[in-house]
């Protein structure tokens, strides 16, 4: 093992004195708030976190970081379970005070500075009736989820988060501020959409909004689970030639000790249909018909804000507990592909796990495959299986029921999968991940970051 640089006190203070933000030491008070992530599994300390303000504290911190050789890690919203965001002894780029979110409704347009959430994000953008693909659960980065592409309930209808990127800010491994665009450093705006943080730290996004909301017609479908084949096969073929304005998903989840639901069926194993219909509220009863005249056990759907669907499997997703995940991307999703889920799901050991199986295609297959980075648009299916638990003594227990189902899954998956979902799977998933794309992005790596200056992250390695 390379043995960490020591840092120089007085060039952490001489750092410190022009700095907007905050330096934080081991021991100052913030520190272990600013290390700490999502995942309670990733318990690293980096030997200095440069919590920034400004881009220009992004500058200074990025120059410090490379004149000095130190190992460098990024933090957005803290979300990935790879624990990326945070370092081991080297210099943690804390973007969470950078906050700032712009709406034009005029242009429909919005600016977001990196650490934004999309908790935050949305309730912004909102309050004019507009949105863009966005996160699940409130608490995730802009940062990282739109850098790995941007999946979210909205996709079929408005594609991934990048297909609706106008521009970016961004700080290189130079110190350098570039701006990109479809006009300004194209080449460089191609690669951040997709390509996560292997080209420099994003600054500011700028997004295209559309009206969605204030109130869509969401919510909840709940089964019991042993109709989850039937209900998985039924919601597949339904969304495989659905209207656009249908978004969600079918999960095979625990149905949680909330008062909304019967006491009988705490903890207990259920399918449940999530549904984000963004046509007229008053339509969206007729609209998910299918899914009704499956008559589940509880219907929770209604029309209802934007923001509040935006939450629906926020209470399942909390910081605290041991992530580990699988996902996989399927071309089609047969028969055998959701017997061999239903199957090796059955028994979760976790009432915290739950597994996503999300129908891709309308806006999402519009865009042509090379428009972005993204790889692999032509799947129609995504299976995320999402393992959660607050113990960390099974954690062997439960990482591998998490790897059973995902192998149970194989037959039908493709090599790659989305990047934001990618665990610490080595190089070569990586790679597939990213697909034809890869040597494209390769010599993008070469062009703006040769040293490999930005590594912690689902890394293409420099070839010069
Ligand atoms: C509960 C939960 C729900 C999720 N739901 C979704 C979902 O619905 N859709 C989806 O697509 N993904 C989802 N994800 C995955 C998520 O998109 C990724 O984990 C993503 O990396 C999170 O971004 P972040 O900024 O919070 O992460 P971080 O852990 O802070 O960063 C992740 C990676 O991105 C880099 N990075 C972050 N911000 C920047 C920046 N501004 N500039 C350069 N590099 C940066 C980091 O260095 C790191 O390599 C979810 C994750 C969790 C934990």
């Amino acid at each position: 093992m390379t043995q960490a640089p020591t840092i120089d006190n007085a060039a952490v203070d001489h750092l410190a004195q022009s700095f907007s933000g905050r330096i934080l030491r081991d021991g100052d008070t913030s520190y272990d708030d600013a290390r700490s992530i999502f995942n309670a599994m990733i318990d690293r300390r980096p030997a200095l976190i440069a919590r920034c303000a400004t881009t220009q504290d992004v500058v200074a911190a990025v120059n410090f970081a490379r004149e000095r050789d130190l190992l460098v890690s990024v933090k957005g919203g803290g979300h990935a379970p790879t624990g990326h965001a945070v370092c081991d002894g080297g210099l943690m780029i804390d973007l969470s005070l950078m906050k700032k979110v712009t709406v034009d409704p005029q242009a429909r347009m919005a600016t977001a500075e990196g650490g934004v959430t999309w908790g935050e994000f949305d309730a912004a953008t909102q309050e004019h009736g507009l949105a863009v693909t966005g996160g699940r659960v409130p608490s995730t980065g802009i940062g990282g989820l739109t850098l790995g592409s941007g999946s979210g309930w909205l996709e079929r209808k408005l594609g991934y988060t990048v297909d609706n990127m106008l521009g970016a800010e961004i700080v290189l491994a130079s110190g350098d501020i570039v701006h990109a665009s479809e006009s300004e450093n194209p080449d460089l705006f191609w690669g951040l959409r997709g390509g996560g943080g292997n080209y420099g730290i994003v600054t500011k996004f700028e997004y295209r909004l559309h009206e969605i909301g204030p109130t869509v017609f969401g919510g909840m479908l709940v089964f019991p689970r042993f109709r989850a084949g039937e209900v998985i096969r039924a919601y597949r073929d339904f969304m495989e030639k659905a209207d656009d304005d249908i978004g969600g998903g079918v999960v095979l989840v625990c149905a949680p000790p909330e008062d909304f639901v019967p006491e009988p069926m705490h903890g207990m194993p259920v399918v449940a249909i999530i549904v984000c219909y963004t046509g007229k509220p008053e339509d969206g009863p007729a609209a998910i018909q299918p899914f009704l005249d499956l008559q589940p056990v509880m219907n929770m759907t209604q029309p209802m804000p934007y923001l509040e669907v935006q939450k629906l499997i926020e209470a399942g997703n909390q910081p605290g507990n041991q992530q580990y995940w699988k996902a996989e991307m399927l071309p089609e999703l047969p028969d055998e592909a959701v017997e061999a889920l239903v199957n090796s799901a059955a028994e979760p050991p976790s009432t915290m796990t739950a597994i996503i199986v999300q129908p891709l295609g309308g806006a999402v297959h519009r865009v042509p495959d090379d428009a972005s980075a993204m790889g692999w648009r032509g799947a129609k299916w995504a299976v995320h299986i999402l393992g959660q638990w607050p113990d960390p003594r099974e954690n062997d227990e439960q990482i591998a029921w998490v790897r059973n189902v995902d192998a149970s899954l194989q037959p039908w998956v493709q090599s790659g999968t989305y990047l934001n979902y990618l665990m610490d799977e080595g190089e070569q998933r990586v790679k597939e991940s990213f697909g034809a794309h890869y040597k494209r992005m390769e010599e993008l790596k070469n062009r703006y970051d040769p040293a490999n200056f930005f590594r912690l992250n689902q890394n293409i390695k420099p070839t010069v």
